[in-house]
């Protein structure tokens, strides 16, 4: 890594600037990655002032850019306008901000819903573009379609190492918990720790077929500092142990580490989202061959020991 601190030499003017900044910096991925400035929830980089002012006081060399208006299936399902505007905004103007502000290196984090999809598996980095993404989270899946698309103009046109990076459904510690709008893994965690304390059944939606590739956290954390200092590419690239998982398999994972005794119920009226989106890793490996990924036993293990630990400051 670069070093944390470089002084820029202005004239007679000596500035202090910070290397890296990570919006998003207190999420799921943006806390896996060490760095002096980060922002949180409370700055609204919705509002392109805000998000100026931010690059102009901190004059960031490095930009990780995680922050982002997310859910599950629920949160997406339900908030579908506000998942656009946000997102497209939030994006638009760090993008932006980072140019006008001189940043070198941006990282940008996409989602492997961008994909469409009625696709050809496995997904590939070529395929983003090739179809309408799934109904169940299409908003967000443009804004960040348009990320994407934003990096490869401003590449061309101002010549700039911006890069952007797809990773499949990530868990771990410091996730949003919540039980209606979170993720599978983390709403999962959070359901069978009540249930498990109040004595109830743990309720879990769909029929549990679907399939997913799950990364943990501190795997992106670590695949993103590399990302940073080593892949300049227009295409992105895509993170990913391209392992499928049951959504019943992990359910079994999370009541063994639970230590949950009682009945689970499976939700059949709720929605199973997409069925699959198995992803390619190959271009990943190819840079990466001897990269261990962490099991999801373990990370599952880590995640819910987390939680049951920071059960009173965890986001839910
Ligand atoms: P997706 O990968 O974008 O679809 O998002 P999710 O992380 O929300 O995963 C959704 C999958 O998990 C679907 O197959 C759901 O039916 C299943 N699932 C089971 N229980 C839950 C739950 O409590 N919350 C969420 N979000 N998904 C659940």
């Amino acid at each position: 890594m670069k070093s944390n601190m470089e002084i820029l030499d202005i004239g007679e003017v000596h500035i202090k600037r910070p290397t890296l900044l990570v919006t998003g910096g207190r999420g799921l991925v943006g806390s896996q990655i060490s760095s002096d400035i980060k922002t949180n929830s409370s700055k609204d980089l919705r509002n392109s002032q805000i998000c100026d002012d931010l690059f102009f006081k901190e004059k960031p060399l490095n930009v990780v850019h995680c922050a982002a208006r997310v859910g599950g299936l629920g949160g997406n399902m339900s908030m579908k306008g506000e998942f656009f505007y946000d997102n497209i905004m939030i994006n638009t103007n760090v993008i932006e901000s980072c140019r006008k502000y001189g940043v070198e290196k941006l990282v940008c984090f996409l989602s492997t819903c961008v994909f469409p999809d009625d696709v050809e598996y496995p997904l590939t980095e070529k395929k983003i573009h090739l179809g309408e993404p799934h109904n169940s989270n299409y908003p967000y899946a443009y804004a960040k379609r348009m990320a994407e698309v934003q990096i490869r103009a401003y590449r061309e046109q101002y010549g700039l190492n911006y890069v952007s990076v797809i990773p499949t459904n990530i868990y771990g510690p410091h996730d949003n918990f919540s039980i209606e709008n979170g993720h599978v893994i983390p709403s999962l965690i959070h359901k069978c720790y009540l249930a498990k304390k109040n004595n109830t059944p743990f309720m879990v939606w769909g029929s549990g077929k679907p399939l997913r590739e799950f990364i943990y956290s501190k795997d992106v954390g670590t695949l993103t500092e590399w990302v940073l200092e080593n892949y300049d590419e227009e295409e992105a690239l895509i993170l990913s142990t391209s392992e499928e998982i049951s959504i019943k398999d992990v359910v079994n994972l999370i009541v063994k580490h639970m230590e949950f005794k009682g009945e689970v119920i499976w939700q059949t009226d709720k929605p199973d989202g997409q069925f699959r989106k198995p992803s390619d890793n190959t271009k990943l490996l190819s840079y990466l061959p001897n990269f261990k990924f962490t099991s999801l036993d373990v990370g599952l293990k880590e995640t819910i020991d987390w939680f049951n630990e920071n059960y009173k400051i965890a986001r839910k």
